[in-house]
């Protein structure tokens, strides 16, 4: 994957999350304050007006200035995690100007562990880490097994979404959902649904 591609990934988690803004906002409204969707809209598209600028000339530099312009432009706690994640999977590509899957799966493993030296959440606790571990976890096995980009990232892609549908019977142990307690229980969790968004983006744009 180049900058151009990256770019395209992008732009595919800005539609997605503008498409299906209504939806994370209904997930959050039965377990949260009913702006998860507000927020990651407002983000992405904060970061696609960056991008549409001056597109920035290294992999590293564009997943950086996405991550920073999420903390800049979100106000809840899904802005500084996401934010984490891309600025650390940032520094992690630097100028590697082609980035195999390898490389994409350990960048995406220093972003989950900013996400939880931010968030302190482990698999389990309801949140988005219960979409984005199992989906690393589907990434590492196929670079391993030596499948195909497109399959690795099929792969990753339905492992996030099976990631987030297994958080509906969980009970929240971090972010505003805990509050509720055992109500927090029968509900899917939005930053998880979010976190499946992004990495069916991935798969959209790679199977072009
Ligand atoms: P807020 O909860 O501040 O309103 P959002 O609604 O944008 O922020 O995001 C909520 C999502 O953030 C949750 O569904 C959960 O997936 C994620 N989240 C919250 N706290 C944590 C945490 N400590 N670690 C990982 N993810 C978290
Ligand atoms: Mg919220």
């Amino acid at each position: 994957m180049n900058t151009v591609c990256f770019a395209a990934w992008i732009e595919e988690i800005t539609r997605t999350v503008h498409a299906e803004k209504d939806r994370l906002t209904r997930l959050d409204a039965a377990i949260g304050d009913a702006d998860h969707g507000a927020n990651l809209d407002r983000g992405f598209t904060a970061v696609s007006r960056v991008l549409a600028a001056k597109q920035p000339e290294t992999t590293g530099a564009m997943l950086t200035m996405v991550g920073s312009t999420l903390i800049r432009n979100v106000g809840g706690a899904s802005g500084p995690l996401y934010g984490m994640a891309f600025r650390q999977m940032g520094r992690v590509l630097g100028d590697t100007p082609d980035v195999s899957i390898a490389q994409l799966c350990t960048a995406l493993e220093a972003g989950l562990a900013g996400i939880q030296k931010l968030g302190a959440a482990t698999e389990g606790d309801k949140t988005l880490v219960d979409a984005l571990a199992p989906a690393i976890q589907a990434l590492a096995q196929s670079v391993q097994d030596g499948v195909k980009p497109e399959e690795a990232i099929s792969a990753a892609a339905a492992a996030a979404l099976a990631g987030a549908e297994a958080t509906i019977p969980m009970l929240a142990r971090k972010g505003r959902a805990s509050y509720l307690g055992p109500r927090s229980v029968g509900h899917e969790d939005p930053g998880a649904a979010s976190t499946a968004l992004i990495f069916a983006a991935l798969h959209a744009v790679t199977t072009r």
